[in-house]
């Protein structure tokens, strides 16, 4: 059975960041699950499905087809056979693909490659419910978290150095409702499995949090 380690944790807690760190350092692949979310999410808004609509959502998501590749490490994302990397990391598709990833169909579509990609590798996956639902048998299995004002912070300070001018309040004010939005959908809500352990960056260096980490493997 291969090495699987789950994080599951609020957006902006650092799981993508620590996920390569620690992937890197057990030479394991990464899995971004968010990025499958965030394809399906552009492909709805490519099309112009009302994203507040989820019979529509539900339709129109069964013609994405999303599958995944490496290239040098790094986790390629293609979208009916399009590399769709350079589109998915904008507030838009974030905040579209947490509406989107309430709708049970969505969930659906990419639950198999998920899983596949778990048994076919040693991997860590980081998502919401990885830990939860999708690979209920990771070990270890980490709830990465940290207050919404640190990690309004730390998105505030990335903007800042890539030379934009961001507002603080509506940084905040997004987090806590796609939080909000994560933890109270009906579907794979975002939480702590019973059997994860709880870190909280808020106070800890990248370092810290990686070695933490892999010293939960065995
Ligand atoms: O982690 P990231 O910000 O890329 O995720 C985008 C959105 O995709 C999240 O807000 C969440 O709604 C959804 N998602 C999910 N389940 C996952 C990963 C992401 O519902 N396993």
């Amino acid at each position: 059975m291969p090495l699987n380690i789950a994080i599951d944790g609020p957006a902006g807690a650092g799981k993508s960041t620590i996920a390569k760190m620690v992937a890197k350092k057990k030479n394991l692949i990464y899995v971004d699950t968010g990025a499958m979310y965030r394809a399906i999410a552009l492909y709805i808004l490519r099309k112009g499905t009302d994203v507040n609509d989820p019979d529509a959502v539900s339709k129109d998501c069964k013609s994405a087809n999303v599958t995944i590749g490496y290239e040098d490490g790094v986790q390629i994302v293609y979208l009916n056979g399009e590399n769709v990397n350079a589109f998915l990391r904008t507030e838009e598709v974030g905040n579209v693909a947490s509406k989107t990833s309430a709708v049970p169909a969505v969930r659906a579509q990419i639950f198999d490659l998920q899983q596949k990609l778990a048994k076919e590798n040693d991997c860590i996956m980081d998502g919401r419910d990885i830990g939860t639902v999708v690979l209920p048998w990771a070990d270890p299995k980490v709830y990465l978290t940290a207050s919404s004002e640190v990690r309004a912070k730390r998105r505030f300070d990335e903007l800042v150095a890539k030379g934009e001018q961001p507002d603080f309040d509506k940084i905040k004010a997004d987090i806590e409702q796609r939080d909000y939005q994560d933890m109270h959908r009906e579907i794979s809500p975002l939480k702590q499995a019973e059997d994860a352990t709880l870190v909280d960056s808020s106070y800890m260096t990248i370092e810290e949090v990686v070695d933490a980490i892999c010293d939960l493997c065995k």
